[in-house]
């Protein structure tokens, strides 16, 4: 098969990484790519949004499934684009279409698909400018630490948890004047949820679907998840905490009732539904949706995938995912990503990366680098994400952080205490 994978990051250079151990495959395109995934295949640089550049790419090189990394283009529609161009509609794409998608691209949507399907998750108002007044009493009436959500996608930066009520108020006013630009014109607010989180990950056709190992990971900056949030700075696959009982509970209150509401709703879905969850006591509920796989979880969800991930993928597309059952090792699986001197605020690119030759033991995962001149170079605040097996996460990540050693680049840095938690 010929495949077109979209995105450049490193969730998409673990996909590329794992697609390319398929027998089926026979060439791997990524669009953008980066340094690392272009070690796998062909990158071609273009704009993932842009989808009649996309199209070229696709018919230029006749392929056979296009494979959606980030959210952005699902949002947008890039399914929906697929499907309704004749010269493109025969190729299967796995990523939900627009109305599927507003699980992530819509808060409000998916809060209202988990009231209807008896999913739970905190409670919630939406407010508009028009409804103000009614946000405000909301607020009035809910505890403090007080949740506000854009509606919309905001990269990762619109949720806002305020600890004072009148803080909370004037920010409540601030999103809604466009602090997040249309992203927040509407907000959900939330009450707080206090437990601990994890992230499941269900690959669906619509009806059949396999559940993909679960993963934590470490959004903070700093130690002991403190300072400012990031895209992840780390992560880890098993969970300790999601024991048998607990996967159980998430399987027949959450997992199981989202794949049926998308039924009921008539939506059709092939592709990845990232579940963001929070044990509260002993109980899961969820926080968010995601349509596609986490940064940097998928660089330790598919390492302990066994299966052939394009086999996956083409009974996805034919409907016949019921026909698979999910093979997983056994042996844990821990990441930690390299980051840029100065992220999640300003930093510097183009620093000049040494050290892969010697990683050992391990899977570097390029996540913002390319090559410039020859060389390889940092292209983006999270730069690398060093994932390994161990017998258990102490191993997993003792050989992490030898690698996260023998890296080098101006300004590095991650943090030394992925797991702390656990
Ligand atoms: P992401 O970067 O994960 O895509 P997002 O902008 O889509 O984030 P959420 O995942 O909904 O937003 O929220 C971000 C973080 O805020 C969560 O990972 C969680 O730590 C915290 N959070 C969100 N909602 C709640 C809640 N109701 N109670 C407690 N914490 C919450």
């Amino acid at each position: 098969m010929k495949v077109l994978l979209l995105g450049s990051g490193g969730r998409e250079h673990a996909l590329a990484w794992k697609l390319k151990q398929s027998p089926k495959l026979k060439e791997l395109i990524i669009a953008p790519g980066n340094a690392g995934t272009a070690e796998l295949g062909k990158n071609v640089d273009l704009n993932p949004n842009d989808f009649d550049a996309v199209k070229k790419v696709a018919i230029d090189n006749q392929i056979d499934m296009l494979i959606v990394g980030p959210e952005e283009p699902l949002v947008r529609g890039v399914k929906d684009f697929f499907l309704n161009d004749p010269e493109l509609a025969s190729i299967p794409v796995i990523g939900p279409g627009k109305r599927g998608a507003q699980l992530e691209g819509s808060k409000e949507f998916a809060k209202e698909f988990m009231a209807n399907y008896g999913i739970p998750t905190a409670k919630y108002k939406t407010v508009t400018p028009e409804n103000l007044e009614k946000g405000l009493a909301f607020l009035d009436e809910m505890k403090a630490p007080y949740v506000l959500k854009a509606d919309g996608l905001a990269a990762g930066k619109g949720v806002l948890i305020i600890d004072d009520i009148d803080e909370a108020k004037a920010e409540l006013k601030t999103m809604l004047e466009g602090k997040f630009g249309d992203a927040s014109k509407k907000v959900v607010i939330e009450e707080f949820l206090s437990g601990i989180e994890l992230s499941v990950f269900v690959l669906t056709d619509g009806s059949g679907y396999v559940v993909l190992p679960e993963a934590k990971d470490y959004k903070r900056i700093g130690e002991g998840d403190t300072g400012l949030n990031t895209g992840g700075m780390g992560a880890v696959s098993p969970v300790p905490f999601a024991d048998e009982k607990f996967m159980n509970k998430v399987h027949k209150k959450i997992i199981f009732p989202t794949i049926q509401g998308l039924q009921s709703e008539e939506i059709p879905y092939k592709g990845f539904i990232f579940i963001g969850l929070i044990k509260v006591g002993e109980e899961p509920y969820v926080i968010e949706y995601n349509v596609r796989m986490g940064d940097p979880e998928t660089e330790v969800v598919m390492p302990r995938v066994k299966n052939d991930l394009l086999e996956l993928f083409e009974a996805t597309a034919a409907k016949r995912l019921k026909e698979h059952t999910i093979e997983i090792d056994d042996q844990a699986v821990t990441t930690v990503m390299m980051v840029a001197g100065g992220y999640p605020e300003a930093y510097e690119k183009g620093k000049e990366m040494t050290g892969f030759d010697q990683v050992k033991d391990g899977m570097a995962f390029h996540a913002g680098t390319k090559i410039q001149d020859g060389k390889v170079v940092t292209n983006g605040g999270r730069v690398i994400a060093l994932s390994s097996f161990g017998k258990d996460f102490s191993e997993a990540l003792e050989k992490s952080y030898k690698n996260a050693e023998v890296i080098n680049f101006e300004g590095k840095y991650f943090r030394k205490d992925i797991g702390f938690d656990l």
